[in-house]
């Protein structure tokens, strides 16, 4: 019997045969560069860590196993995650990206990839049509969902379908949902893409990234990038992401019930004007959530009535954070205009919703009466010009 993704996430059955490493329950940090060879000819199994280490190799057999996928690599952040997939392509090729995506993943694309030759139609695929952007020369469809931070929905499968169509890799961000909640690899992707910093890790103390395929054929060539350009994740950060996916699924399950408390809270508020939740029945991507998803994820952005109202927030608030970031044991609010997005061109944050009075939550797992209390303060104090 296939076990559940709770289990998954602090066993790796495929070590459970012997007892290994003396016995030792935490996985051990094999700090180490290189490793000594038998004899000519022959290896342990590692010959060098930019290769491949027994912590990382660990690691990405548990991310693995979490995506459904049949390899994982760990790279020392997501962005390091995205560059290096990015080497699959050459110049000439087009991409179909979303228009609302990490704002470092269009850092990389509007700067770095199109330097590189590669083109890009940016477009909404939650409500355009995708397939009419597809060109001779297009390779791949890339996107988040729900995307960051105006937390559209896509339909990954019909996506998927679209894909399959016209010979192209779909790439998901499914850094939102962890893979306890999402897995696209199931839904029809190609390559999951992950930053472990946020909710694999889970307690914002480390970076890291991952990418994960279902495919032999791309594994074997991220295998070799990886190996040639060498942004693998380090020992000991590998072993601060395995402690933190032991409890992810608890993590999900505190911080999402949480966020539909607070956005609940969040709605009622005369001077909040808009909240963005999935986990709403009247949000436009719940449906689809329902089909694709385990549940609506701790993110949600929400808009009061003026840039003054937002800006008093993050001044006043103190047990919540005022830190980019998300996916962390720690509630953090973002001011997506300034922070995340600051290299979103303007008439894209435009046409995406994004204002100067809009903020961003990732909600943590403290008790969510505490949180409410906070914001409950922090809206008073405001009200009254404190
Ligand atoms: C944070 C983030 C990234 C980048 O990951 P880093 O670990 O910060 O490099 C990519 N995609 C999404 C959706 C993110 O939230």
């Amino acid at each position: 019997m296939e076990r559940e993704i709770e289990t998954k996430c602090i066993h790796l059955e495929e070590d459970e045969a012997s007892i290994q490493h003396f016995g030792s329950i935490s996985y051990p940090i094999y700090q180490t560069a290189t490793y000594a060879h038998p004899a000519v000819g022959q290896s342990t199994g590692f010959d060098y860590s930019r290769l491949q280490n027994p912590t990382r190799e660990h690691l990405e057999k548990v991310v693995a196993s979490l995506e459904n996928g049949v390899d994982a690599l760990a790279f020392s952040s997501g962005m390091a995650a995205i560059t290096m997939l990015m080497e699959l392509f050459a110049p000439g090729d087009h991409l179909i990206i979303d228009s609302d995506l990490y704002g470092g993943s269009i850092r990389l694309f509007d700067h770095v990839s199109t330097k590189n030759g590669i083109c890009f139609s940016r477009i909404d695929c939650a409500r355009e049509d995708v397939e009419a952007y597809v060109q001779d020369n297009t390779k791949a469809i890339y996107v988040e969902t729900p995307t960051n931070p105006m937390m559209n929905v896509v339909d990954i499968a019909e996506l998927s379908a679209i894909a399959k169509r016209h010979g192209l890799l779909l790439i998901v961000d499914n850094t939102f949902l962890s893979p306890y909640l999402q897995n696209p690899l199931d839904l029809g992707a190609d390559i999951v893409v992950h930053s472990g910093t946020k909710y694999l890790g889970g307690h914002n103390d480390t970076l890291a990234g991952f990418l994960v395929t279902g495919r032999e054929d791309i594994s074997e060539k991220l295998r070799f990038l990886i190996k040639t350009t060498g942004a693998g994740l380090a020992p000991f950060d590998c072993w601060l992401v395995l402690r933190g996916i032991k409890t992810l699924g608890i993590r999900m399950d505190r911080s999402q019930e949480n966020a539909m408390e607070i956005a609940k809270w969040l709605r009622a508020q005369k001077h909040v004007t808009k909240v963005i939740y999935p986990g709403f029945e009247d949000h436009p991507g719940h449906e689809i959530m329902k089909r694709q998803s385990r549940g609506y994820g701790a993110m949600l952005t929400f808009q009061v009535e003026n840039k003054d109202f937002a800006l008093g927030i993050l001044g006043k608030v103190r047990m919540i954070r005022f830190a980019e970031s998300l996916g962390g044991v720690e509630t953090l609010l973002t001011y997506p205009t300034t922070q995340t997005h600051a290299d979103v061109p303007k008439e894209i944050q435009e046409k995406n919703g994004l204002t100067d009075a809009t903020l961003r939550m990732s909600v943590g797992i403290e008790n969510v009466k505490d949180l409410i209390a906070e914001l409950d303060r922090v809206f008073h104090e405001i009200e009254n010009g404190q």
